[in-house]
């Protein structure tokens, strides 16, 4: 009896992977792990391979990566980037092994890269210069990011020899950069990004050039187009010429001579790729020797002399015992869930950020769920997915609240906005982030009023708006916890002397909506005074270079409510400066630097300056260099292999910066 053939399964697998990959390539946003992903597309391969007669010429099997993106010119690849083979165990390795040693007859070796987590990218230089710069695109034709990719320090724009030459490489976002960003995402009320993968690419695609260049990426470079035509025979003759010309590769590059080294390498990287400053999902096998490549050539979307070993996803299980409501400076309300502790890529975790409602309900999550949990960027815990089949008989959906989880005022859903806000400005909560806001460092800059102190002076009700600090005494403080005269002395002498910052810092310590210090700044000097940004048109304040509609919206809208205007009032009479006070150039100098008066630590390897150089300049620039990071540590600049540092600032929402970060602070500095 003739076999029946799974012609349907094959379609709804075809169907189900192409929605996914459309989901991934061109939306960046994954609607399923790469696990799950690989796991089918393995399954319709082996069902391809069982039934070849069933292939298709559109079968995603045979197409590397996804559609183009409208909105960005395409360029034809000079040589179509293609995809690489996966393995998934040791066994499929050695047989990859095997099939090589079968396809050539030559001794071979191998080279070990790291697989960079990001988006490949094509570099053309015609006589030294950058001419363009694409993604992968469907292999053969990608999309011209040129001006994007330009935004990338790590790229050289120009060649100090005169070189016509395409190379190819990864874009990623390192974690540190990808952490803080969705940090700021998700305080905003912003959708965060799946992984550093999906950010990277959100970031290179996006129609605005500036928007990338504060996205903090970077790049490995591991091929050239056409290595033969400068004279080189191997993939690690390659890569030192690549390094030998200003491109940045990695390093942690290894030639092995046999798959036994090349498992010896796998099994190290499986433990020590969470100490890395990227993400990485696999190793990248390839054969060393050029001849041997072209002997062995290529299939449809691969080349036979290269491999992937990808890692297996590391998740664990764990029970969800609560949700928690928390509400941000701007009335976010935001869910963390309450979890059992379970061991994850190194730590012991508790906590995972549920983003917003939508997610909960979108991942259907309840209470007493067993869940599966990963670290998102290798940092930030994340629930993956609710294990069905362990929950429990009586559990139930969180109902989406309607109320503030502090001050029980009704909560508002804004349309284009994923977030719910506590819309009450007088929501305690808000308040008192609020009030952390106020005396911050780039705002009023008033030291010795940490969170606990300023949450004892709300609770007490000494203080219920910013304006109340300035007529704080110092019986009032004596009656908190751990103040005693002198320090209580300390805070009102801090509290005086910010009365005569200039207005660029009244105006951030505000905290108004999308108001950031570089707005602050660029309005306080067009302006001048407190009573000219409030009388301000809509359209005067648009003028200004970088301020958009979103911002004068926001400002906008803060002074009509009366509120405000009783708040500068106050303000006023307490002799709060209102005015632009303008810098001397002695100021400039030093307030023009990010680094004066932060405490920054250094932590993992750095590349562009050593460690040594990297503290004497931001010593320079007026930073204080310490070794532990604790509350009072402003910026944690994270290099590569950063590790318990890294986890304790992020711990403690400290400022983490990646090494690029810390050059354009350097950069930045230089050019006032
Ligand atoms: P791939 O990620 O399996 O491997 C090829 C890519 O590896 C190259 O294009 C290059 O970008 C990258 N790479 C990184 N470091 C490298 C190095 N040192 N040398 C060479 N290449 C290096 O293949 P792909 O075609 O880019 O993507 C397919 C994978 O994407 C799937 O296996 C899956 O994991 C993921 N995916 C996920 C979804 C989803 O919904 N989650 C959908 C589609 C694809």
């Amino acid at each position: 009896m003739e076999k029946v053939k799974p012609e349907a399964q094959i379609k709804e697998i075809r169907k189900k992977l192409n929605k996914w990959a459309h989901a991934y390539y061109v939306l960046d946003t994954p609607l399923v792990s790469d696990s799950d992903y690989d796991k089918l597309y393995r399954e319709l391969q082996d069902l391809e391979t069982v039934y070849p007669e069933l292939i298709t010429t559109d079968s995603i099997t045979q197409r590397v990566g996804g559609k183009l993106l409208d909105g960005f010119k395409k360029i034809e690849h000079k040589t179509p980037m293609m995809s690489l083979g996966n393995a998934f165990n040791e066994a499929e390795l050695r047989e990859f092994d095997a099939r090589v040693k079968k396809g050539t007859n030559q001794a071979i070796s191998y080279m070990v890269e790291l697989k960079i987590d990001g988006l490949a990218i094509n570099l053309s230089y015609v006589n030294s210069q950058l001419v363009t710069g694409a993604t992968r695109g469907d292999g053969v034709i990608g999309e011209d990011i040129t001006q994007n990719l330009r935004t990338v320090y790590s790229i050289p724009l120009s060649l100090e020899a005169d070189l016509t030459i395409d190379v190819r490489g990864e874009c990623f976002m390192p974690k540190a950069s990808f952490a803080s960003l969705n940090e700021r995402r998700d305080l905003e009320g912003e959708a965060v990004f799946a992984n550093p993968r999906n950010a990277a690419a959100g970031s290179l695609r996006q129609l605005d050039s500036k928007v990338t260049a504060k996205r903090q990426l970077s790049t490995f470079i591991y091929t050239i187009a056409n290595p033969e035509q400068f004279g080189l025979t191997s993939q690690a003759q390659a890569l030192d010429f690549l390094d030998n010309h200003g491109f940045k590769t990695n390093h942690r590059r290894q030639l092995c001579q046999n798959i036994d080294e090349v498992w010896a390498y796998i099994e190290e990287f499986r433990d020590k790729r969470h100490s890395l400053d990227y993400e990485i999902d696999g190793i990248v096998i390839k054969v060393n020797e050029f001849s041997a490549q072209e002997e062995l050539g290529f299939t449809v979307k691969a080349p036979k002399w290269a491999i992937a070993y990808k890692f297996p996803a590391e998740e664990a299980e764990t029970v969800i015992r609560d949700i928690e409501w928390t509400v941000g400076r701007t009335g976010v309300v935001t869910p963390t869930a309450i979890m059992d502790s379970v061991q994850l890529a190194g730590t012991s975790v508790a906590r995972a950020s549920l983003h917003n409602y939508d997610l909960i309900k979108e991942k259907d999550i309840r209470l007493l769920d067993t869940v599966m949990v990963h670290k998102a960027g290798d940092i930030i815990p994340e629930v993956t997915r609710v294990v069905l089949d362990k929950r429990p008989k009586d559990s139930r959906a969180y109902p989406e609240p309607t109320h503030c989880p502090v001050c029980d005022s009704v909560l508002e859903k804004i349309e284009s906005e994923v977030a719910i806000r506590c819309m009450n400005p007088l929501c305690p909560a808000q308040i008192k982030e609020g009030l952390n806001h106020f005396v911050s460092r780039n705002a009023m800059n008033i030291d010795g009023l940490g969170p606990k102190v300023l949450e004892q002076l709300y609770d007490k009700g000494f203080i219920k708006q910013v304006s109340d600090l300035y007529y704080l005494t110092e019986s009032d403080l004596l009656q908190l916890d751990k103040i005693k005269e002198k320090s209580a002395n300390n805070i009102l002498t801090a509290i005086n002397a910010s009365k005569t910052n200039s207005l660029e810092k009244l105006l951030f310590g505000l905290g108004i909506q999308h108001v950031g210090a570089k707005a602050a700044k660029l309005i306080a000097e067009e302006f001048k005074t407190m009573t000219n940004i409030m009388s301000a048109s809509k359209e005067s304040i648009n003028q200004i270079d970088s301020i958009g509609p979103v911002i004068v919206d926001s400002i906008h809208k803060y002074f009509l409510v009366p509120g405000a205007t009783e708040l500068i009032n106050s303000l006023i009479s307490a002799g709060v400066n209102m005015d632009y006070l303008g810098l001397n150039l002695a100021d400039t100098l030093q307030v023009d630097s990010i680094f004066n008066g932060k405490t920054v630590v250094l932590t993992g390897k750095l590349f562009t300056y050593n460690r040594r150089e990297a503290k004497e300049k931001m010593e320079s620039l007026g930073a204080k260099v310490t070794g532990s990071v604790s509350k009072k540590t402003d910026i944690v600049v994270a290099g590569e292999e950063a590790g318990s540092k890294l986890e304790k600032a992020l711990e403690l929402g400290i400022t983490v910066w990646s090494e690029e970060e810390m050059v354009e602070a350097f950069n930045e500095s230089k050019d006032n």
